[in-house]
């Protein structure tokens, strides 16, 4: 890496004070960057007294958002009387029938810690609840303890969960890497930080639930029109707008921007960004159109 670079970048994260992992993920989106003038304008423009242009300081947030966690409304009772992961599996699959109709959604949990398998069943039920007819078609896990369903190198050990796209559109993967508490304390560091609107298992499954909704070309299209109209009414790039009224990640790309946005409308309802809101009602009128 260019040593300019290099040094705007340190700068710019310095700044945002990050986490090691979510700095290192904002080095390697523009650590290819062969001068300083290849980044873009708003960490160019970070210097050492004002922070960034787009991301000022923390009170730059909106910390009434970040309180509304469904951890805080926990599991339905179904879920919370499985008493093991099989049972969990088992009344994930029953509720998926009831909201869908389809039995053909296997649901496998092994490898993670009960409370962690019934939170994220109930982030992808209150999602599937959401938006039935845009169903899951898979839930596995990979890693350590997993059934090795899943091949390891289709998976990060650094990511929580991945959504399957294209081809693999409705299966989801999600990581045994981290036990319990390791994976609850990653979890609620990048909700802190404010890398993602969700913080704990439900509301990553939400997220990745999100990234099913956004896998559509004109929901893409559309997402970045919005996204666009925001940013300008504002007089700012679309970029910085999106990380700072919803999230670091939101700000990556426009398939993690309808995941974000999704999470925000349904972990923080009306408290939700405007812009989170304007972007879920394009996705309610693509998905609406996809299934009439
Ligand atoms: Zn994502």
């Amino acid at each position: 890496m260019d040593a300019a670079v290099s040094r705007t970048l340190g700068r710019f994260i310095a700044s945002l004070n990050l986490s090691r992992q979510t700095a290192q993920e904002l080095v390697g989106r523009f650590g290819d960057a062969a001068s300083v003038n290849d980044l873009p304008e708003w960490v160019r423009e970070t210097d050492d007294e004002s922070g960034p242009t787009a991301i000022r300081s923390s009170a730059d947030w909106e910390p009434h958002r970040y309180t509304h966690g469904w951890h805080l409304i926990g599991v339905r009772p179904a879920l919370a009387d499985a008493k093991n992961l099989d049972e969990i599996a088992t009344t994930t699959e029953s509720e998926l029938e009831r909201i869908t109709g389809r039995t053909d959604i296997p649901v496998h949990f092994d490898g993670l810690h009960p409370a962690v398998a019934r939170e994220y069943a109930e982030g992808l039920l209150r999602a599937q609840e959401a938006f039935p007819k845009d169903h899951l078609r898979s839930v596995m896990t990979v890693g350590p303890g997993s059934s090795g369903r899943v091949p390891a190198d289709r998976f990060d050990p650094n990511w929580f969960a991945l959504a399957g796209l294209g081809a693999d559109h409705g299966h989801l993967m999600l990581g045994t890497h981290r036990a319990e508490p390791e994976l609850r304390a990653d979890m609620a560091r990048n909700l802190a930080e404010h890398y993602s609107v969700a913080g704990d298992p439900t509301g990553t499954a939400i997220h990745e639930f999100g990234h099913f909704l956004a896998d559509d070309p004109q929901t893409l299209h559309d997402i970045n029109q919005v996204v666009t109209d925001h940013a300008m009414s504002d007089a700012e790039d679309a970029v910085p707008y999106a990380m700072r009224h919803i999230s670091v990640n939101a700000g990556a790309t426009l398939d993690e921007l309808g995941a974000e946005a999704f999470a925000d409308v349904m972990l923080n309802g009306t408290a939700a960004n405007p812009l989170s809101h304007a972007i879920v009602d394009a996705i309610r009128a693509n998905y609406e159109r996809v299934n009439p």
